[in-house]
């Protein structure tokens, strides 16, 4: 692949890890003289080298610290930066968007070229208020607070004390005494923190309200929209979803859990009946080893695709996959651009487990994702709204489906695996309408006391949620929210996940009917543009459409009902 075309701004050995080495190149770009659009393009693209040595330095910090928490070297450099670099690279990031938006005006430059990159840099000056910094500060603490609290939760269960996430695995087990058990024991410790957590949400909603108003707002809902840079659609298109959520989608997620209920032999469900399996199969075993779950995705990319293939492959050979599990390593996954050097990283806790392989073809899709727009020369367009970023990696999921007896060479295996995804898919739109809606009423209606939020939390619950019977466990119902970090630390971050599983749908939906070498022609040309189009021309570039009404999400959920139907129960 080409070497990306550098303005030589920014000196090939600097040390973006450390703002003494960074302030230099931040005041030479204040104090530049610009008079013509020229001016102005040099200075944007050397801005961008600028923002992507300081991404790289991040970026290696932090793949060294989660690869190697225990390494004292790795978690100590982390540190240092978010004590030392962070805090001055915030404020410098502001004084250059405010001269950009400036200087924007000043030299118009070409609107099909610049419109994005312009629109998100004058949002976020236009909503800056030095009032709202304290207030923001107040709010990280708030966030770290309720962090601590449910961090800190445990449970005597069997005799030996657990964490929560610990208690997870219980869902799975077979013997129903155990599951409801393990349960009761995790909803009636959460139970004891409600109040207290109550409390920090309470002085959120409020701190929210006044931030809002701050910057000129109504109230925290369109003040959210903006800071997201939500410009292609509004909160009427999102109360649209949740109605075809409610329409289209409860309705299969009933017959599924009528299928289960009847499957487990139960008459009822009950909320620890979700997680085990129906006929009380041992869990898949996809693979064993990173090394063999490496080799066996990148049969099923090559079969897909000889092109994503080849990218998966350099992957692997260019040391970009830390996949085993190890002690020392963090938890989670995830994909990260290297931005300078435009090498992707993705880190993996891989443990054997079917949901490895989800992870792994998910985060391969971010990959290709930065890989197909690598040549664009500005940072800000080589990075797409959440809302499309994840279309690149929820698509892979879907389409590599056909592939997986790579992993299963038991064709019962495979297709466990295949409807487990599906019904993954149907089961988790409602979830992100429930959530959705519920931040919606939240921030419309700031004063509302905790009786109003919970009685509008338990209506959504009868709205959108499974068919499951809570008789008994109305308070543990009651407070289901609480587990929602994102309502804490992210507000209104959430149905992007919804909005781009509808994507990915179309473009599964496209393989159905026009073939999968279609579907991947639109894909990856789509993709090629990186974030650099507004979200409707980027799934318009897919050969999709940026629309989550009714018409949409029926005619998707009639096709995987119908793929569904078509897999063994
Ligand atoms: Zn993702």
């Amino acid at each position: 692949m080409p070497a990306p075309a550098l303005t030589g701004f920014v000196p090939a050995n600097l040390d973006a890890t450390r703002w003494p080495m960074i302030e230099p190149l931040v005041r030479a770009l204040l104090e530049r003289p610009v008079s013509s659009g020229g001016d102005l393009e040099r200075w944007l693209h050397d801005r961008s080298e600028l923002d992507a040595a300081c991404s790289e330095a991040r970026a290696d910090l932090y793949i060294a610290m989660t690869c190697k928490t225990d390494d004292q070297g790795a978690s100590g450099a982390w540190t240092r930066y978010i004590q030392q670099t962070d805090p001055e690279l915030k404020p410098a990031a502001f004084e250059l968007d405010k001269r950009q938006a400036a200087l924007g005006g000043e030299h118009p430059l070409d609107r099909d070229r610049y419109a994005v990159i312009e629109r998100d840099t004058v949002a976020d000056v236009e909503l800056f208020r030095q009032e709202n910094v304290p207030l923001e500060t107040e709010l990280a603490k708030l966030d770290q607070e309720y962090d601590a609290v449910a961090g800190a939760m445990t449970v005597e269960f069997d005799g030996k004390e657990r964490t929560l996430p610990e208690m997870a695995r219980f869902t799975e087990e077979t013997d129903r005494g155990v599951r409801e058990r393990a349960w009761r024991a995790v909803a009636a410790r959460r139970l004891l923190d409600r109040d207290s957590i109550d409390g920090v949400f309470d002085k959120m909603i409020a701190l929210r309200a006044q931030v809002a108003v701050n910057a000129g707002f109504g109230d925290y809902v369109g003040y959210a929209y903006r800071a997201k840079h939500r410009f292609d659609y509004g909160p009427a298109q999102c109360e649209a979803f949740h109605d075809a959520i409610e329409r289209a989608v409860v309705p299969l997620v009933r017959t599924i859990d009528a299928q289960r209920a009847g499957a487990l032999g139960v008459g009822a469900l009950r909320p620890w009946d979700l997680g085990v399996d129906v006929k009380g199969r041992a869990p898949l075993r996809p693979f064993a080893g990173g090394a063999e779950l490496f080799e066996k995705t990148r049969r099923v990319f090559d079969r897909v695709d000889p092109e994503l293939g080849s990218m998966f492959a350099t992957l692997g050979a260019g040391g970009q996959l830390d996949l085993d599990s190890r002690k020392g390593k963090a938890p989670g996954g995830y994909q990260y651009m290297r931005d300078r050097s435009r090498k992707p990283f993705i880190f993996m806790n891989a443990a054997g487990l079917h949901g490895d392989v989800r992870t792994m073809v998910h985060e391969a899709g971010h990959a290709f994702h930065s890989l197909l727009c690598e040549d664009e020369p500005l940072l800000h367009y080589r990075h797409s709204p959440i809302e499309f970023a994840e279309v690149a990696s929820m698509t892979m999921e879907l389409l590599t489906m056909p592939e997986w007896d790579e992993y299963y060479p038991d064709q019962a295996d495979a297709d466990r695996a295949r409807r487990d995804q599906l019904e993954g898919v149907v089961l988790l739109l409602p979830w992100i309408a429930t959530i959705d809606a519920f931040q919606h009423w939240l921030y419309r209606n700031p004063g509302h006391s905790r009786e109003q939020r919970t009685a509008h939390w338990g209506a959504l619950m009868e709205r959108f949620g499974r068919g499951v019977s809570w008789e008994g466990l109305e308070q543990e119902r009651a407070a289901l929210w609480q587990r929602q970090g994102h309502l804490f630390g992210s507000p209104f971050y959430y149905v992007e996940y919804g909005i781009a599983q509808l994507g990915a749908l179309q473009l599964w939906l496209m393989s159905l009917e026009r073939g999968r070498p279609a579907a991947i022609e639109a894909y990856k040309r789509a993709l090629s543009l990186g974030g650099s189009r507004p979200l409707p021309e980027l799934f318009g570039a897919a050969g999709i459409e940026f629309d989550f009404s009714a018409s949409i999400v029926e005619r998707l959920m009639g096709a995987v009902g119908s793929a569904l139907d078509g897999l063994p129960g």
